[in-house]
């Protein structure tokens, strides 16, 4: 059985960006629905009692239905580590990679966010590390996801409409703005290989 877990912040922490409402129907409704949804589609089939990694992998090329709720139950999760109600700065070794692979961490923050805003329809802005090492930033549609391939999950914004319609309106480019003052950088540094 896979749960929903706790928000790992209060549920108002991160407003005004996303308010407490947007939370009880993002984490509250739509996250929950794909575990319980998950739940529910596994039952029967080769990928009951498999981590929710060993499903994403299995379950790519095998059961579209099973891949998307288990896809969006990682993604999510994963969202929700990358936030925090308390500004952070990123760590001095995570500005030196930053610095490495995209010159600064503005043109990271640049070349994340123009990527998050040009992103068609549902998906997933993601920067990840390839096996080399490389920080790379790539949009990922619907429950996409880098679980399961070549690439590492290390910082994620969820750019589904749901995640931004009740603060933002279709305001993608403010939403992606405020994003900035929310990540947690401690979490982000900690994906790092
Ligand atoms: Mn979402």
């Amino acid at each position: 059985m896979f749960t929903l877990p706790d928000l790992p912040f209060a549920k108002d922490a991160l407003a005004p960006w996303t308010s407490a409402q947007t939370l009880e129907f993002h984490h509250g409704k739509h996250h929950a629905g794909y575990v319980s949804k998950l739940n529910d589609a596994v039952v029967g089939t080769e990928f009951l009692d498999k981590s929710l990694e060993e499903v994403i992998a299995s379950a790519r090329s095998k059961n579209q239905k099973v891949f998307n709720l288990a896809a969006q139950h990682f993604n999510h999760s994963f969202f929700w580590n990358c936030l925090t109600g308390a500004s952070q700065q990123p760590s001095a070794h995570l500005l030196t990679m930053l610095e490495r692979d995209f010159g600064s961490i503005d043109a990271f923050r640049d070349q994340f966010s123009a990527v998050a805003a040009a992103h068609f329809g549902s998906g997933w802005a993601w920067l990840v590390q390839d096996q080399a090492g490389k920080l790379i930033v790539k949009d990922f549609h619907d429950a996409e996801t880098p679980v399961g391939t070549e690439l590492r999950p290390i910082l994620t914004l969820d750019v589904w409409e749901h995640a931004y319609y009740l603060d933002f309106k279709n305001d993608r480019a403010s939403f992606i703005k405020g994003f900035w003052e929310r990540v947690n950088w401690a979490f982000v540094a900690e994906q790092l290989v």
